[in-house]
């Protein structure tokens, strides 16, 4: 089971790979690629992007520390500008100055605002003294030492712990402070000093630091030159900065950038000012940037690196790209397989059902190959009337058949009509119906045909019938037999036959006539010894008669020229006359001969020839009966239409082996039969043909050793005069069906008509001879010939010749003559209604004759 399992999907496997679904995998690298390639135009632009924003963060960064420090400077000018205003600046309009700006909230980072005085080394004791009047006892100039120029610092606010530090400090002391303090005083512009250590840093944190001076002078002194403005000198206002928190003021918290200063045009260690340090990078920054800035007299070297942050927000989507990207191209790639799949798949299927197709097509030619070779070989004819789409088709031997080409008489569905010999078509039209609305669904017909050349073609129609759910048929098809040659050596042997018999018979009268009158002893007594030959001569030359009559009669039914004289006869009478000749025959066995109750009914027959039937049964019985034995005559009604007699012997019965071949000719059970009971095995034959041409039929029922019953059915003559004339208008029906005519008779009666019902043409006609009529019905279909007849001999006759007609007929088509008057026609079954308006439109216009 699971290895089943592992083949079916390694066979999966080999089909996702196989070389048809190759499109599936084009889609794939195709989907890939343009996948790699929109990643990598994003990328670019997102890098596009990114530089570009990375360029606007560094000048934004760099510009604003330069306008803050624009700012310090204003600051400075604002204070130098106190001082160029009047004489002296006092320690509290300082304070009040600075206090004024709010320089820790505005300006953070900022150390303090300070002013320096520019002593000679002549002043210097007077003026440490003057400030140590001013109450700042602990006053004095740092650091000491004999030096031409002091510059101490005078101010600084906010004079708190750390800027008391630098109270008094002698910045020229220091050379680069020095530098930035020379240069603003000789150019008259504020100046910046490169990186120092401020004397601030009094703590353990230490900051590099960096000082901003705007130069005072002397107001009304000449500055045009460095060497004048040297010499007006006053002293400086200065702000000190501590870079950290300077840059912290300017700049805040930056997620986004890690910055460095430098002060110089390289980026060595000892010069720098800052570096930023919120959580400092681990990896290598993706942007990086080195920006100048030249500031009051300095260059600052500024080195901006782009921080996770940024790099993150712009390349945060990549994974989800790549992800969906993939996805996308998954997607692509199974619909693409599937369809390919399901394509190939579909491939296959059409090629199994071509390969299908041509195996039929292969087993269609082969089965009519082989149809076409049977029918060649049994040179029979192929016919198919399609009733459903209304077409016939007939085969080129069918055609040939009756001497045309294929295509030389229109094919339609009544074209068998037009070949059928015109005499026969009302019964060969009835027998159709018939056939049609039975249930049967094969058939075979001897039919006449009529022949291109005039001449009349027996041919032997065999056909099957296709019918839907209800019975209708939709098909009929089949084959069809010439018979000609079959017919012509058939009437060969019948003439031989009857010829022979002939020929046979009246030398046989004579022999046996001679033969009967010796032994009877006519001519006297012969010896005994003679008279025992002469018997067996007597009785083998009636044998030989009996024989040469069966043949003649068989011969005679089979050439159809067999003619029956059919009258109504009783019954009672027929079955009498039997048993009284057949009386002597059974004292001859030594059996009883009885007629056990005969039923009291007319039937419609040729009397003689039931005779002859009743013989056969009965001596057959007496044959097989043994000694002492009986033999019963009975008769019984199985329905209402038929009386069924029968011939119950006590015989040996009839072996299982014999039964179906009872009624063939020259048939017996027991060929040593012929011998010893005396027989030609046409007996039975003869029957069943007598009785069906009278419109019964025959059977046996038997049992080994039990005896047996031979019986025949014929139908009953209704009485003819039903209904009692009571002045009613009086009708005549001509009906052979017993159950139609009783059906026809109610109608009618129901409708106040005295009705009078009889079976053949023969009773109509004694009928219409001595009745007069109102009107008939008639069934085409007569045990003793075609309703047409009667309708001639109706018309040419002058008392009847207006009499209204109704036709009856099974027939789907009726044998119409143009010159037909009076005459309605009604299809079976019919209904009272249909019956009624029929009659009454009938009767009414023979009285109203147009
Ligand atoms: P046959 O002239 O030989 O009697 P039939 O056609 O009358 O010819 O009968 C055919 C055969 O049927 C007989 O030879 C016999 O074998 C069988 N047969 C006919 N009637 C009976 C019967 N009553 N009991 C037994 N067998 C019968």
């Amino acid at each position: 089971m699971s290895e089943t399992a592992t083949d079916a999907s390694s066979d999966k496997m080999r089909q996702v790979f196989h070389w048809r679904n190759g499109v599936a995998w084009l889609v794939l690298a195709f989907a890939l690629l343009v996948q790699l390639a929109l990643l990598h135009h994003l990328e670019r632009k997102e890098e596009r992007a990114a530089l570009k924003q990375f360029d606007l963060l560094v000048q934004t960064t760099t510009e604003t520390i330069r306008k803050r420090m624009v700012d310090h400077e204003q600051i400075l000018l604002g204070a130098a500008g106190m001082f160029d205003g009047s004489d002296e600046v006092t320690r509290d309009q300082w304070r009040n100055y600075n206090e004024r700006l709010q320089l820790s909230e505005r300006y953070p980072g900022i150390q303090g605002v300070g002013f320096a005085k520019t002593v000679p080394q002549a002043e210097l004791a007077t003026h440490v003294q003057s400030v140590r009047a001013e109450g700042l006892s602990d006053y004095d100039v740092a650091p000491p030492g004999n030096r031409d120029l002091y510059t101490p610092i005078v101010y600084l606010e906010p004079f708190n712990e750390r800027n008391r530090a630098a109270f008094g400090y002698d910045m020229f002391a220091e050379p680069i402070r020095r530098q930035a303090m020379l240069t603003a005083a000789e150019t008259g512009e504020t100046q910046i000093t490169g990186k120092v250590t401020l004397r601030q840093e009094i703590y353990r944190e230490v900051q590099a630091g960096i000082l901003m001076y705007a130069p005072l002078y002397t107001p009304g002194e000449p500055l045009d030159t460095p060497a004048q403005r040297l010499d007006a000198l006053y002293g400086f206002v200065f702000s000190p900065f501590r870079l950290d928190d300077l840059m912290r003021g300017i700049l805040g918290v930056n997620a986004n950038l890690n910055l460095h200063i430098y002060a110089g045009e390289s980026e060595s260690v000892e010069q720098m000012l800052y570096a930023s340090r919120e959580g400092e990078a681990t990896e290598e920054p993706k942007y990086s940037q080195v920006a100048k800035l030249q500031l009051y007299g300095q260059t600052w070297t500024l080195r901006l690196e782009s921080r996770p942050a940024f790099d993150q927000f712009f390349h945060s989507n990549k994974s989800l790209i790549v992800g969906l990207g993939t996805g996308l191209s998954a997607l692509l790639f199974f619909l693409t397989l599937s369809l390919s799949m399901r394509r190939s798949r579909a491939e296959s299927l059409a090629q199994q059902m071509t390969e299908h197709i041509l195996e039929n097509k292969r087993a269609l030619q082969l089965s009519e190959e082989r149809l076409s070779l049977a029918l060649k070989g049994s040179n029979d004819g192929l016919w198919d009337l399609n009733l459903d789409i209304g077409t016939f088709y007939a085969s080129p031997r069918a055609w040939h058949m009756l001497g045309y080409r294929p295509g030389e008489l229109s094919s339609d569905l009544k074209l068998w009509e037009r070949v059928m010999v015109a005499e026969d078509l009302p019964k060969a039209r009835a027998q159709l119906a018939r056939t049609m609305l039975s249930k049967v669904d094969h058939f075979t017909a001897e039919l006449r045909l009529q022949h291109k050349s005039g001449k009349v073609t027996p041919v032997l129609v065999r056909g099957y019938i296709q019918r839907d759910r209800s019975g209708q048929p939709l098909r009929i098809s089949g084959t069809s037999m010439d018979l000609t040659e079959h017919k012509r050596i058939e009437q060969m042997k019948d003439e031989f036959v009857s010829t022979v018999s002939h020929e046979l018979r009246t030398p046989l009268t004579s022999i046996s006539g001679a033969l009967g009158l010796i032994t009877a002893g006519a001519l006297g007594e012969s010896p005994p010894a003679i008279q025992q030959m002469l018997e067996i001569a007597h009785r083998n030359s009636l044998r030989l008669g009996y024989l040469i009559n069966d043949l003649l009669d068989m011969e005679k039914i089979t050439a159809g020229k067999m003619t029956f004289d059919m009258r109504e006869h009783s019954l009672r009478r027929l079955l009498d006359e039997a048993l009284i000749s057949n009386q002597a025959f059974a004292a001859h066995y030594g059996v009883n001969c009885i007629l056990r109750e005969p039923a009291n009914v007319n039937v419609w027959v040729d009397g003689l020839r039931l005779q002859q039937v009743l013989t056969n049964f009965l001596s057959n019985a007496i044959k097989y009966t043994p000694e002492g034995g009986e033999v019963t005559l009975h008769c019984s009604q199985p329905d209402g239409g038929h009386v069924r007699i029968s011939v119950t012997d006590q015989g040996p019965g009839i072996p299982p082996t014999f039964q179906t071949r009872v009624f063939e000719k020259f048939a017996q059970a027991d060929a040593s039969d012929s011998r010893q009971k005396g027989g030609t095995g046409l007996g039975l034959a003869i029957t069943k043909e007598f009785i069906e041409r009278m419109g019964g039929r025959v059977g046996f029922d038997t049992a080994e050793g039990n005896g047996t019953t031979f019986w025949c059915e014929l139908p009953i003559v209704e009485t003819a005069t039903l209904t009692p004339d009571q002045g009613q208008p009086r009708l005549l029906v001509i009906e052979d069906e017993p159950d139609t005519g009783r059906l026809l008779h109610l109608m009618l009666r129901d409708a106040g008509y005295a009705v009078d019902r009889v079976q053949s043409l023969h009773a109509a006609r004694g009928k219409l001879a001595g009745t007069r009529y109102e009107a008939m019905t008639l069934d085409m279909h007569l045990p003793d010939g075609s309703g047409r007849d009667l309708i001639d001999e109706v018309r040419n006759n002058l008392d009847t010749r207006n009499l209204p007609i109704i036709v009856i007929s099974a027939a789907s088509q009726f044998d119409r003559h143009p010159d037909d008057r009076n005459i309605a026609w009604l299809h079976k079954p019919i209904s009272a209604a249909q019956l009624l308006i029929a009659l009454t439109d009938s009767l009414e216009s023979n009285r109203h004759p147009s």
